[in-house]
């Protein structure tokens, strides 16, 4: 689960991070007032979506009069903000926050995942934080450093101060950016964050290290144990299909690829998006429709699949252990003939009554391809999906 901008700093707030002043609002009028509230002399406007590279976009400006807040305030509420994450069709800014301004000395990266690879929970620095992580993380790597955390020892002063020297910091603000790294590691732990990543992390002429931007991704798993978190869920920037999908027991996220996959278990999901893979192909989805699917939730499924337009060709993917092949095989044929399925349909079938279900397929009179095993069905999909 994502959040926003001002809820991952009311969290890092609780935390001890060192943040600015800044306040939500919802019309022109509150930002005014949130600004007039908060006083000083400088005050940065920014859209709240969840989505990053809001800069580049136009969603962040930096106001230098009440009369200058007011301006941006009424241009970036209601707009819609395409950035590098969003997607072309943008989103729609309908909240913002004020901030106070500060006077940025120099801008840095934080960020904490979870490195697969290592296992470890993995703190990532670099000096050259800002708008351009990503051309950074490109072409200059070695410019982001990494501390793996053990987690036996925790965050330890070592790996704050190798990171802080890293980022070429030195002296006090070592101090202060190892305190400050040490507080988003308790907060991504206890949180259970899946990403905690300040961006950028900034040294003012002042002489304090503050976060200016927030991003925090949580796992939806973890939830449960976080109903304060779970609260901040807008589900107005969530997909359409996965929160379709879930009113229905699917288990659904959608990816990028043109085959569309249609699997029960989870185990057999990932397996068929593994071979889809190898076969050169790309799937445009993981779905389980679970154990206990019936003609519904396989109408359902088909609909979700066939509402993405990158979606190409479909495979059918079934053990029928508890669920009996039949079962399925009418389920697809009704929700087929219902919807009227223009895409090339791959199926594959195994398990108990496996003979029936692909008898009735066969009489169906439906234009259906039919697999002998799963090499197979994932050679069937690559091709249809080529051609189509
Ligand atoms: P993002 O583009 O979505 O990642 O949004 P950020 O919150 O990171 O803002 C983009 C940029 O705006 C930052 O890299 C800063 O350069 C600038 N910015 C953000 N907040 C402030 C601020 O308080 N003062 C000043 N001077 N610049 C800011
Ligand atoms: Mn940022």
């Amino acid at each position: 689960m994502n959040v926003h901008e001002y809820q991952a700093k009311s969290i890092m707030r609780k935390f001890g991070i060192a943040l600015l002043k800044g306040k939500t609002a919802k019309s022109v009028d509150e930002a005014v007032k949130a600004a007039e509230e908060m006083g000083g002399k400088v005050w940065v406007v920014k859209a709240q979506i969840h989505a990053g590279g809001r800069g580049k976009g136009g969603g962040v400006k930096l106001a230098k009069s009440i009369d200058e807040v007011r301006k941006y305030a009424s241009e970036i509420l209601g707009m819609t903000l395409v950035t590098h994450q969003t997607g072309p069709e943008g989103k729609l800014v309908n909240t913002l926050l004020i901030e106070e301004g500060c006077e940025i000395d120099h801008e840095y990266y934080v960020g904490i995942v979870l490195d697969r690879a290592t296992g470890r929970v993995t703190m990532m620095a670099s000096i050259d934080g800002g708008m351009d992580i990503e051309k950074v993380a490109k072409e200059t790597p070695e410019k982001i450093i990494k501390g793996a955390i053990d987690p036996a020892v925790g965050f330890t002063p070592y790996v704050g101060r190798k990171l802080a020297h890293g980022m070429g910091m030195t002296g006090d603000t070592v101090k202060k950016a190892s305190k400050f790294m040490k507080a988003l590691y308790d907060l991504y732990m206890e949180s259970d964050c899946t990403i905690a990543e300040i961006n950028p992390l900034v040294t003012t002429k002042s002489g304090d290290v503050l976060a200016l931007d927030a991003k925090l991704n949580f796992d939806d798993n973890a939830l449960f144990r976080h109903p304060d978190i779970e609260e901040m869920r807008d589900i107005s920037e969530e997909s359409e299909k996965e929160l379709e999908a879930t009113k229905y027991g699917l288990n659904y996220i959608s990816l990028d690829g043109s085959i569309g996959c249609m699997v029960n278990g989870a185990g057999l999901a990932m397996g068929t998006m593994d071979i889809i893979e190898l076969k050169g192909g790309s799937p445009a989805n993981f779905l389980d429709v679970g154990g206990a699917a019936t003609k519904e939730t396989v109408q359902k499924a088909f609909e979700i699949i066939l509402s993405d337009a990158n979606v190409k060709c479909i495979l059918v993917n079934i053990f029928g252990g508890i669920m009996k092949c039949d079962i399925i095989a009418n389920g697809v044929v009704g929700a087929a003939k219902d919807l009227g399925i223009k895409v090339p349909l791959v199926v594959r079938l195994e398990g108990t009554n496996v003979a029936l279900g692909k008898k009735i397929l066969n009489e169906s009179g439906l234009d259906i391809i039919a697999a002998e095993d799963l090499g197979d069905a994932a050679d069937k999909a690559v091709k249809a999906a080529k051609e189509a």
